[in-house]
C-alpha cells in the first residue's frame, strides 16, 4: 500500500526546471526505497515472529484436545511451545489433516509440523527435519475378543484400519491382500474397529497404548512387538535454517531439565 502512494507522489511531480525535476525524483526514490524497506522488513519481522506449527490433534499423548476445549495438549505442543519460547518467538497451533502438513509446509501456510511425525527417507525428499526428539514405532491394535491375530504377519488378508499419510498406513499397505481402510483422523480409525469394520489398527504404539487407557479400557489390546523404530522430528521447509534453530532451542531444553519434565 505504501509502495502505492508513493508512486502517486512521483507521477503527480509536475513544474520546475528538468534538473531539479531530477534532483527530486532521485530524492523520491531514494525514499521510496528506505520507506518500502522499512516497510517491508517490519512486516517480515512481524511475520516471523510468531511461529506457526501445524499439527493433527488425535494423536494423545503427543496432541489432542480435552473434551470440550479448543486448547492443543500433549507432549509435542508442550515441547514446540518451550521451542517457540527459547527462540523468543510465540507459538500459534494450527490443526490441519495429517496428509495436509507437508503440503503446508511447502505452501508457506505454516513454518513447523509438530505432529508426531516420523522421520522417513520419502518425507526427506519434501521436508527438512530437526533432530528426533522422541523414539517411537508401530504396533497392531485389536479387540479383546481377536484371538488370532498376534503379528503382521496374521494380518494377511485382514481389514486393517489407520490414519491418512501415516507410516501406519504405508504398513498396512505392504501386508499381501489386506484391505486398508483410511481415516482423517484416530479417533475414526479406532472406532472402526470397534465398531467391527476392521480387524486391527496399525498406530504408533505410545498413542494405542494411551487409548486403552481411555476410551479402548475393556475393548481392545495391543499384539506383537513394536515395529521398526520411529524417531519423530520437527519438520520445516527443505534447507530452512529453523532446522538449526529447533535443534539448539531443543538442546538447551534438554541440558536445562525443561525438556525432562515434559
Ligand atoms: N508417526 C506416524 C507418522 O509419522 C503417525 C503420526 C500421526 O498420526 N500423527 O506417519
Amino acid at each position: 500500500m505504501y509502495n502505492v502512494i508513493c508512486f502517486l507522489k512521483i507521477s503527480s511531480l509536475s513544474g520546475g526546471t528538468a534538473m531539479k525535476k531530477r534532483t527530486v525524483l532521485v530524492g523520491m526514490l531514494a525514499a521510496l526505497t528506505m520507506f518500502a524497506a522499512g516497510c517491508g522488513g517490519k512486516d517480515a519481522a512481524k511475520e516471523s515472529k510468531v511461529l506457526r506449527a501445524g499439527t493433527e490433534p488425535t494423536f494423545a499423548p503427543f496432541e489432542f484436545q480435552e473434551k470440550d476445549s479448543k486448547d492443543f495438549t500433549g507432549f509435542d505442543m508442550d515441547l514446540i511451545r518451550a521451542i517457540g519460547k527459547q527462540m523468543g518467538r510465540d507459538v500459534e497451533i494450527k490443526n490441519m489433516g495429517f496428509d495436509a502438513l507437508i503440503p503446508a509446509i511447502n505452501s508457506g501456510n505454516i513454518d513447523v509440523v509438530a505432529s508426531g511425525m516420523s522421520i522417513t527417507e520419502e518425507r526427506k525428499k519434501a521436508v527438512t527435519f530437526s533432530d528426533p526428539y522422541y523414539t517411537s514405532g508401530l504396533a497392531i491394535i485389536v479387540r479383546n475378543d481377536e484371538n488370532n491375530i498376534k503379528s503382521l504377519k496374521d494380518l494377511e488378508g485382514k481389514t486393517i484400519s489407520v490414519q491418512i499419510g501415516t507410516t501406519g498406513a504405508d504398513k498396512a499397505a505392504s501386508v499381501p491382500g489386506a484391505k486398508v481402510k483410511t481415516f482423517n483422523t484416530n479417533a475414526e480409525v479406532f472406532l472402526e474397529l470397534n465398531n467391527k469394520n476392521a480387524d486391527a489398527v496399525i498406530i504408533d504404539r505410545p498413542v494405542g497404548a494411551y487409548f486403552l487407557t481411555k476410551e479402548g479400557k475393556g475393548q481392545d489390546k495391543i499384539v506383537g512387538e513394536t515395529m521398526d523404530a520411529e524417531p519423530y522430528g520437527f519438520a520445516v521447509k527443505k534447507d530452512s535454517k529453523l532446522a538449526g534453530e529447533i535443534n539448539k532451542a531443543l538442546g538447551e531444553l534438554k541440558k536445562n531439565g525443561e525438556y525432562d519434565k515434559i
